[in-house]
């Protein structure tokens, strides 16, 4: 099999910058996406500080204008997640599903995944009630119930977004700032269990005075983000929280191996700073291809 010059994990803005500029520098290359085009854009409804919308533009409409791009200029895409990469003397070897590529460089721009509770139901009812995404599936619970779990200023947009579709119990922390939103129940109580049948029925949760059941067709957990980087050689430095540690030019602690956006250690986690570095490490891998 023919060794790639390039191997891009990600397709956020960063992943998908770098795809624009590595198909006009005309690298041999591909772009693994584990789910779908746009990372985190498509949970956003409106961006107001990225340069060229004046009056804004929503989420899921940038990341469909940045992959028209990238494939009007037949940047080849890999739908499947990567699992594991390997180094061996000057190539990367990367594991997707039954199938390995071989490749000199890598890009790293696999940003953050949304972080769990951890609680009993959670995994077993994402899809069928349970949602990281307001954005995304909001409107699948028109005139329902939902349980919104989360703190701060992000979660408060999710809330004001999806009481126009369903009825909203914001499931707090017992010791939580007071804030009004209007319309919004507010429930202080720790989340224990999600139960139900072929989908979410209920959620279990501790108060002072003990436990509490509250019914529903829909958790939305907004915990935060953590960094996406199981699938990196064990000689890749990471910082405390898990993200990739890079030089000046974005390459990390293994050469040849760069990391861009949201994963790296030091990123300002804005479009503008991800797009800027897909650019930036294609620039230093073109020099070396
Ligand atoms: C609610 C919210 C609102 C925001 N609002 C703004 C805003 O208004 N303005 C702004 O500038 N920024 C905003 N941001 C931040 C912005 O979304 C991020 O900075 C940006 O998306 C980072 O891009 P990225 O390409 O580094 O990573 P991501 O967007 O996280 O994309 C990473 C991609 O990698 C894929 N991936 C991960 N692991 C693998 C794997 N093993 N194999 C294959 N693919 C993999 C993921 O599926 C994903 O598609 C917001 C973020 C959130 C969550």
């Amino acid at each position: 099999m023919d060794i790639l010059d390039l191997a891009i994990i990600g397709s956020g803005p960063a992943g998908l910058t770098a795809g624009i500029y590595g198909a006009r520098a005309n690298m041999s290359f591909v772009v693994f996406e584990g789910m779908y085009p746009g990372g985190k854009l498509v949970w956003i409804k409106k961006i107001e500080n990225y340069p060229g919308f004046p009056t804004g533009v929503s989420g899921p409409e940038l990341a469909e204008r940045f992959y028209n791009q990238a494939t009007n200029l037949k940047v080849n895409f890999i739908f499947q997640k990567v699992e594991k990469v390997v180094k061996d003397k000057d190539v990367f070897k990367i594991i997707s599903g039954t199938q390995s590529y071989q490749t000199r460089f890598v890009i790293v721009a696999s940003g953050s995944v949304p972080k769990k509770l951890g609680i009993k139901g959670e995994d077993e009812f994402l899809g069928r009630g349970v949602s990281y995404c307001a954005i995304c599936d909001g409107p699948l619970f028109k005139n329902k119930k939902v349980v919104v779990i989360g703190e701060g200023k992000h979660v408060e947009t999710d809330l004001e977004y999806l009481k126009r579709f369903s009825s909203v119990t914001w499931l707090r922390k017992p010791n939580s700032q007071e804030k009004k939103i209007d319309g919004i129940s507010v429930v202080r109580a720790i989340p224990v269990e999600i139960v139900g049948e072929y989908s979410v029925k209920l959620i279990i949760a501790q108060t002072e005075s003990g436990f509490i059941e509250i019914e529903t067709d829909g958790v939305f957990i907004f915990a935060g983000f953590k960094p996406s980087f199981d699938f990196l050689p064990p000689d890749v430095i990471l910082d405390d929280i898990g993200y990739v540690k890079t030089d000046g030019n974005l390459q990390s602690s293994v050469e040849g191996l760069y990391a861009c956006g949201d994963i790296r250690s030091g990123s300002l986690k804005q479009i503008v700073a991800a797009v800027n570095d897909g650019a930036v490490a294609i620039n230093e891998i073109r020099k070396k291809i």
